[in-house]
C-alpha cells in the first residue's frame, strides 16, 4: 500500500508534508516551517511523528522544529554537509544513502543550487520525491549559493525520476512560476492548459502542490532548456543546456 501523504500549508506561502504508513502507524514530517499548523495536524489525524527529515538549512523550513521536537520524540534527519547550520542531527546522510522511512526505502539526493548541501528524498515506491526549494511547481529555487551548473545538473537528476512521480515541492510560488514560464515558453500548449488550472485553483484558494513529474517535464522551463521553441525565443539557438537554463534562470530573477 502506498504511503499517505498531507501537505500543510505554513507561514505565508511555505509547505510541510507529513508521510504516514497507515499499517505500521508510523509517520515522518518533511521540514519544518512553523510549529503550529504541524502539531494541529497531528493532533487532528491522531498520528505521532517518528521521523523528521531536513531539506536545507534555511529559517523557513526549519523554525518550527525545536517545539515539535518538545511534543514529538522524533529522529532528524538531514544533509551531513549542512550538519554545522542545521539543528542537531541524530543522521546525518549525503547523497546516495537509502534509508528505510515508514517501511519503504528513501532515497537522499543532492540537489545543490538554492543551497550548497540542500537535498531531496526520493521515495520510489510510493513515487514521490520532496524537493523544497530546488525543483518546484513551474518553477526552481533562487540561486543563493550554488551555481546555474550546479542546478541544472539537480534539476536534470530529478527529471530523470519516473513520470508518474508526485513532486513534492516547499512554496506555494507557482501562479507567478506560472506568469513567468509564458514569456519563456509561449506557444507550449501544454503550459497554457497547465496555467489556466493553476489560475482556477489559485482563485479558490486552493494549493497547486504537489504536482506531477511528467507535467514539469512538459511545461516547467527550468527543465526545458533543450526545447527548440524555447531556444529559438531565446535566441540561443546553439548554446549548450546549462548556459539556456541560466539565462532563464537570470530573467526570473528580474521578472
Ligand atoms: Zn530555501
Ligand atoms: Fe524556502
Amino acid at each position: 500500500m502506498p504511503l499517505e501523504t498531507v501537505t500543510i500549508p505554513c507561514l505565508a506561502d511555505n509547505y510541510a508534508f507529513l508521510v504516514h504508513n497507515s499499517e505500521t502507524g508510523e509517520t515522518a514530517l518533511v521540514d519544518a516551517p512553523e510549529s503550529g499548523p504541524i502539531l494541529t495536524a497531528l493532533n487532528d489525524l491522531g498520528w505521532s511523528l517518528d521521523t523528521v527529515l531536513l531539506t536545507h538549512h534555511h529559517w523557513d523550513h526549519i523554525d518550527g522544529l525545536t517545539a515539535i521536537l518538545e511534543v514529538h520524540k522524533a529522529r532528524v534527519i538531514g544533509a551531513a554537509a549542512d550538519a554545522h547550520r542545521l539543528p542537531p542531527l541524530d543522521v546525518a546522510v549525503s547523497d546516495g544513502d537509502v534509508l528505510t522511512i515508514c517501511g519503504e526505502d528513501m532515497a537522499v539526493m543532492d540537489v545543490s543550487g538554492h543551497t550548497v548541501g540542500h537535498v531531496a528524498f526520493h521515495f520510489p515506491q510510493t513515487g514521490m520525491v520532496f524537493t523544497a526549494d530546488s525543483l518546484m511547481a513551474l518553477g526552481c529555487g533562487r540561486l543563493f549559493e550554488g551555481t546555474p551548473a550546479q542546478m541544472w545538473q539537480s534539476l536534470s537528476r530529478l527529471a530523470a525520476l519516473p513520470g508518474d512521480t508526485l513532486v513534492c515541492s516547499g512554496h506555494e510560488y507557482t501562479e507567478s512560476n506560472a506568469r513567468f514560464a509564458l514569456t519563456i515558453d509561449p506557444d507550449n500548449a501544454a503550459l497554457q492548459t497547465r496555467v489556466a488550472g493553476i489560475m482556477a485553483a489559485r482563485k479558490e484558494g486552493r494549493p497547486t502542490v504537489p504536482s506531477l513529474m511528467s507535467e514539469e517535464k512538459a511545461t516547467n522551463p527550468f527543465l526545458r532548456p533543450d526545447d527548440p521553441g524555447i531556444r529559438a525565443h531565446l535566441g540561443m539557438e546553439n548554446a549548450p543546456d546549462v548556459e539556456v537554463f541560466a539565462e532563464i534562470r537570470r530573467r526570473k530573477d528580474a521578472f
